[in-house]
């Protein structure tokens, strides 16, 4: 039987929502508009006052912004309320170079950590449950975000942070932890590691929560059998809130968006044309409930589509589809684009763990795709013709993916560094940009 954590408006109608939004956005606009110096010149520069936004259908009217916004205006810039009315920030890793912080006030905490709740009820969470979160704490949101989700549930929370995987797994044994909340290349690390230990029949996990970092269908069935789970995907970040902007729900075919504190668009990356629904393009949130750091509009850079077909779990809210690659990372090599969840789904059809790194380079003007793959441990004892043979399979399998040559290396097991945190799966020798 399906639960839900706050069924009023996880189960609204499409009316109710769409009323909610009309009302929540009018507000916000103003909010910001009254408050936020930058985002008040963007709106002025445009054309638009906050008078122009009477519902959602106006929507489209406001200006965008962009993480290059968030650099200038850091580190005050958008902030809508007093100082003295936060109590927290929270930033990015900065893997991209770009530092992002946001800031919350009490609600703003208070509403996120609903927005994960909603997420850990949807898997089966319960007061019952041992919340193990082996996302990062700090200044990363991951940890906190899951850790607040769980404490609103009132299920047993373990803050375990990344790391240190010998005593996660003493942890999950001696505790019981029930649901794991961590990334998913650290899920399939901790699968690995515990059935290398032969301890998979001493943990009583029964679902996770895996977020913070692009993975695939594939990956999701090895985790689901390495660790005895069912896997849920959730999605977040840190510029609208952290994780919970949206999660999966039973049906694992995609996310619900929470609606009430989100408004969803799918533009198309180039000209900033808001696309109808189903069809594919880059992301686009409103937070229409924030108070310290309410962004109007945020170019997520997810690749994605929405669907409101309706969901057999019974939430209303709109689905989003897993990110389908980033409008600013994917890679173009020889003019190809190229997604590496692409790559990651032929290396996992070929029986490879999603150990694996791709590297990009340019050799006389010319560019060059080579993925390093680690091999099972069955593989490594082959002898070398055999692993030739094995390298020419898998440069037949990406040639269809991709439609271009990628040089394979097969490396000894173990030998890809494994990350604690979020991988490293690209290694760009071209900086391009
Ligand atoms: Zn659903």
């Amino acid at each position: 039987m399906e639960h839900y954590f706050q069924p009023e408006i996880e189960c609204a109608s499409r009316e109710q929502i769409i009323e909610l939004q009309n009302e929540r956005l009018v507000k916000q606009v103003r909010h910001v508009y009254d408050n936020v110096e930058y985002y008040r010149k963007k709106m002025d520069e445009k054309g638009v006052t906050p008078e122009d936004i009477k519902s959602i259908d106006d929507l489209h009217k406001l200006p965008f912004l962009t993480k290059d916004d968030l650099r200038d205006a850091y580190p005050y810039g958008l902030v809508a309320v007093p100082l003295s009315d936060c109590v927290r920030i929270q930033s990015t890793s900065g893997t991209t170079g770009r530092r992002v912080v946001a800031f919350y006030t009490q609600h703003d905490i208070d509403l996120w950590d609903e927005c994960c709740a909603r997420a850990i009820v949807a898997v089966g969470g319960t007061k019952e449950d041992v919340v193990h979160v082996s996302y990062g704490y700090g200044l990363f949101t991951g940890g906190p975000g899951l850790n607040g989700g769980s404490h609103k549930v009132g299920s047993l929370t373990l803050p375990m942070s990344s790391g240190n995987t010998d005593r996660q797994i003493q942890f999950m044994t001696d505790l019981g932890s029930t649901i794991l909340c961590c990334t998913p290349s650290y899920a399939a690390y901790l699968g690995e590691s515990i059935n290398e230990r032969g301890l998979k029949d001493q943990i009583k996990l029964k679902a996770g929560i895996f977020g913070a970092e692009a993975w695939t269908q594939e990956m999701r069935r090895d985790i689901e059998k390495s660790l005895g789970i069912k896997a849920y995907d959730i999605y977040g970040l840190t510029e609208i809130s952290g994780p919970g902007v949206s999660f999966e729900c039973s049906e694992q075919t995609g996310m619900h968006i929470n609606e009430d504190h989100f408004i969803a668009e799918i533009i198309d990356p180039n000209t900033g044309e808001v696309l109808p629904e189903g069809e594919k393009g880059e992301l686009v949130f409103t937070s229409i409930t924030k108070e310290a750091f309410p962004l109007l509009r945020y170019r997520t850079r997810d690749i994605c589509v929405l669907s409101r077909k309706k969901c057999s779990c019974g939430r209303t809210h709109v689905k989003m589809s897993k990110p389908m690659g980033r409008s600013d990372d994917m890679l173009i090599v020889k003019g190809v684009n190229v997604f590496p969840s692409q790559i990651e789904t032929v290396l996992l059809n070929k029986g490879y763990a999603a150990n694996y790194q791709i590297i990009v380079d340019r050799v006389n003007n010319s560019d060059t795709l080579e993925v390093q793959v680690e091999m099972t441990p069955e593989m490594f004892s082959d002898s070398v013709t055999e692993v030739a043979v094995k390298e020419k399979e898998l440069v037949n399998a990406l040639k269809a993916m991709l439609g271009i040559y990628a040089k394979v290396k097969l490396v000894a097991p173990k030998t890809i560094a494994r990350s604690e945190g979020k991988a490293v799966r690209i290694i760009d020798n071209r900086h391009l940009y």
